[in-house]
């Protein structure tokens, strides 16, 4: 089971080193979030033992678990479902990095409940880049706002933006989603916001969002097979 994950993984790291030659991006520049909600412990700490570090969960009870069975390994955990406004608080203080913050109101909850002995916590705005009507995220219409009230905000740091495309049938047709959040995110640096992460592509799609500017690709099915 090790080596299969170790397999994959190197495949996955294979893509991205691939797309960042191919797209001119530096060698390095984009990081790999292994997504490993759903999957058992077990799997998550075969591919830490294959050498990733970072994972990303959705639901927090399901994270808080893990991260104590965990817990004698150096991971870094990073939140990125849908947040509940009563779940701020173990997010704020089991977590490095929340990627799904859509909503002024939590990221005040955030920062307050942000212990004072942990580093800020580091935050993305989430962007609903496709204003599809049930999905989670920002309209892009008001993400320059919120930018700005949760850059002040003491206990957080802004890094950049996140975004879920829709489904998009091939490469080409992928990439115009991840260019228009490419694009909100340059905006925010010309006003003066320090931002240093583009948290875009997943399985399907990471090339296209590397091709674009993603500094962090989410990926799931493709480290670890498909979810229970
Ligand atoms: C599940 C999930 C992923 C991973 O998706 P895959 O297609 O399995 O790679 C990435 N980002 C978010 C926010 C997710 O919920």
């Amino acid at each position: 089971m090790t080596t299969e994950f170790a397999d994959r993984l190197r495949a996955v790291r294979d893509r991205i080193h691939a797309a960042e030659q191919r797209f001119q991006r530096p060698p390095g520049a984009v990081r790999l979030l292994a997504v490993s909600k759903t999957q058992p412990v077990t799997a998550v700490a075969a591919m830490a033992a294959a050498g990733q570090t970072g994972f990303g969960e959705n639901y927090v009870q399901e994270a808080l678990d893990k991260m104590t069975e965990l817990a004698a390994l150096a991971l870094e955990w990073h939140f990125i479902g849908p947040i509940q406004a009563n779940k701020t608080r173990p997010i704020a203080e089991r977590f490095a990095w929340v990627h799904s913050v859509d909503r002024l109101k939590l990221a005040e909850r955030l920062s307050a409940q942000r212990p004072a002995s942990l580093p800020p916590l580091n935050v993305c705005l989430q962007v609903n880049i496709d204003r599809e009507p049930t999905k989670h995220g920002l309209d892009p219409a008001e993400v320059s706002a919120i930018a700005a009230a949760v850059a002040v905000l003491p206990r957080l740091r802004l890094r950049g933006l996140m975004a879920i495309p829709a489904p998009a049938a091939d490469f080409a047709a992928q990439r115009p989603a991840f260019a228009r959040l490419r694009t909100l995110q340059d905006q925010l640096t010309a006003a003066g916001l320090a931002l240093d992460t583009l948290s875009m592509g997943m399985s399907d799609d990471l090339e296209a969002a590397i091709a674009e500017g993603a500094t962090l690709v989410r990926v799931g099915t493709a480290l670890f097979g498909p979810r229970r």
